[in-house]
């Protein structure tokens, strides 16, 4: 199954960002140093026995300077709503309860989805009075946590797994390509998957039956099947929020959990903006293969450097996808769309292309040879052998003699030469270090 969302809401000040952090914990200290991907991040990562979700917080989306208030709140609690599997709701219990947190209230009760209430800043064993006056939420029993003290969480992530999706079916076979087209709104995201879909050599398929195949659009080009993930969103705009971009970030989680390779739209007449970096941050970290649709390119006025240049502000601005494809297409003109769906299959085998062990050692031995591996105080990292543990994405475990030695550009090296052997296009790399004694 793909990842669960969570979702946190609730009034600002009850500490969904406190909160957020706490279970953020290492992580976003180690991607920190990747320019552009970690700036004002709502989402991350967190792993509990053996689960592992996406936990979003609303709140970093930041208040518009015409919006109200509480139609803010609204917003973000219909989006988590729509995006979320389970709604985390936390509320303030030293303040108590506000009529804002009603207002909200209401919203999640009808949401369908579950909810969890959260009674945060309880910060000693006592629960204060006021803590019983949040059962007047009808949203079940209250769970009391201390976000800055560090009370409570693990009762509480018990919580939230136990309401995470039952056997979710999953969803196609392995061979089929699933492609989530992703990017902020009016770049022309339903513009090229209906260009697409008006290909030639493309059908449409006609899967009944499924409830999948009301967001989903599965098609086959030539001998290769794919689905486009999560189009009805894109196709109809109906939903809440469409056109509001700082959302765009967040719809598209889904989607990217759900694929194998993301088309990444980037408009040719704005370049890379915040929330495409965001977008692109998240493909990259959840080790899906990626390839960067320039679209609009017919509105440019093109001189003879302009796709350098673009090239080149792409590559800066998204520093850590230099392996992602980019292509510069116009729906409208149909200017090499062509080529999306050969490079969507392309870098769909790198991603989950499998290199044989011996070749695999060879490379290693020779990068190592070419370059010694670093040293601290007197004592030298030693590489003994390196085997590809999986795929989608390639992930490469090395053997060695101590973490401590390994280096960060160390690794980037053996990155490189991995890459250089045997390509890997499209697709990040994880390498991981196991210590053998
Ligand atoms: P947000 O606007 O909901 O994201 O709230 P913040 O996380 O920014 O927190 C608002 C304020 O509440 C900050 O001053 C936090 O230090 C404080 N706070 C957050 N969690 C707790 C808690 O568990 N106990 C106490 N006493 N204060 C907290
Ligand atoms: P979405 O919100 O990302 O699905 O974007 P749409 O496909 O609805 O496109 C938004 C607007 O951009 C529409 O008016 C399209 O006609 C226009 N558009 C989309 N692709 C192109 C393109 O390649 N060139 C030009 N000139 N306009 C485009």
């Amino acid at each position: 199954m793909a990842k669960p969302i969570v979702a946190i809401v609730g009034r600002p000040n009850v500490g969904k960002s406190t909160f957020f952090n706490k279970l953020a914990g290492k992580r976003i200290a180690i991607v920190e140093d990747k320019p552009g991907v970690t700036r004002d991040r709502i989402y991350t990562d967190v792993e509990w026995l053996n689960h592992s979700f996406t936990l979003i917080d609303t709140g970093g989306l930041e208040l518009e300077s015409d919006d109200v208030l509480l139609s803010h709140m609204r917003n973000q609690a219909k989006m988590a709503i729509e995006t979320a599997h389970v709604i985390v709701f936390m509320v303030d219990g030293r303040a108590g309860l506000v009529s804002d947190d009603e207002e909200i209230a209401n919203l999640l009760r009808r949401a369908g989805k579950p909810v969890l209430l959260v009674v945060n800043k309880v910060d000693t064993s006592n629960l204060p009075v006021s803590f019983y006056d949040f059962y007047q939420l009808a949203l079940g029993e209250p769970v009391a946590i201390s976000s800055t003290n560090a009370l409570g969480l693990g009762d509480l992530l018990d919580e939230i797994v136990a309401r995470f999706p039952q056997n979710e079916e999953e969803d196609y076979e392995e061979d089929i390509i699933k492609v989530a087209v992703i990017g902020k709104p009016n770049v022309g995201k339903s513009s090229i998957i209906n260009t697409l879909l008006g290909e030639e050599r493309v059908i449409v398929s006609d899967i009944a039956g499924t409830t999948r195949d009301a967001i989903d659009t599965p098609f086959t080009h030539g001998e290769d099947e794919y689905v486009f993930i999560d189009t009805a969103g894109i196709r109809r705009k109906s939903r809440v929020n469409e056109n509001i971009e700082k959302y765009s970030v967040v719809r598209s989680l889904n989607a990217i959990e759900r694929a194998n390779v993301c088309m990444l739209m980037i408009d040719a007449t704005e370049g890379v903006t915040e929330q495409d970096k965001k977008i692109a941050g998240y493909a990259h970290e959840e080790g899906k293969a990626t390839v960067i649709v320039v679209n609009k390119w017919d509105l440019l006025e093109k001189e003879t450097n302009t796709m350098n240049q673009f090239t080149k502000n792409i590559r800066n601005e998204l520093s850590f996808m230099p392996y992602a494809p980019i292509l510069f297409v116009s729906a409208v003109t149909k200017q090499r769309v062509h080529q999306i769906l050969e490079t969507v299959k392309f870098i769909a085998n790198q991603h989950s292309m499998r290199v044989p062990t011996g070749r695999l050692n060879d490379v290693i031995s020779e990068a190592i040879l070419l370059n010694q591996p670093p040293s601290d105080k007197g004592k030298r990292l030693k590489i003994y052998y390196v085997t590809q543990a999986s795929v989608r994405p390639p992930k490469f475990v090395i053997f060695i003699n101590d973490r401590e030695l390994t280096h960060f550009s160390y690794s980037r090296y053996i990155e490189n030469k991995i890459r250089e052997a045997f390509g890997f296009e499209g697709t990040p790399i994880s390498i991981i270090h196991r210590e053998k004694n």
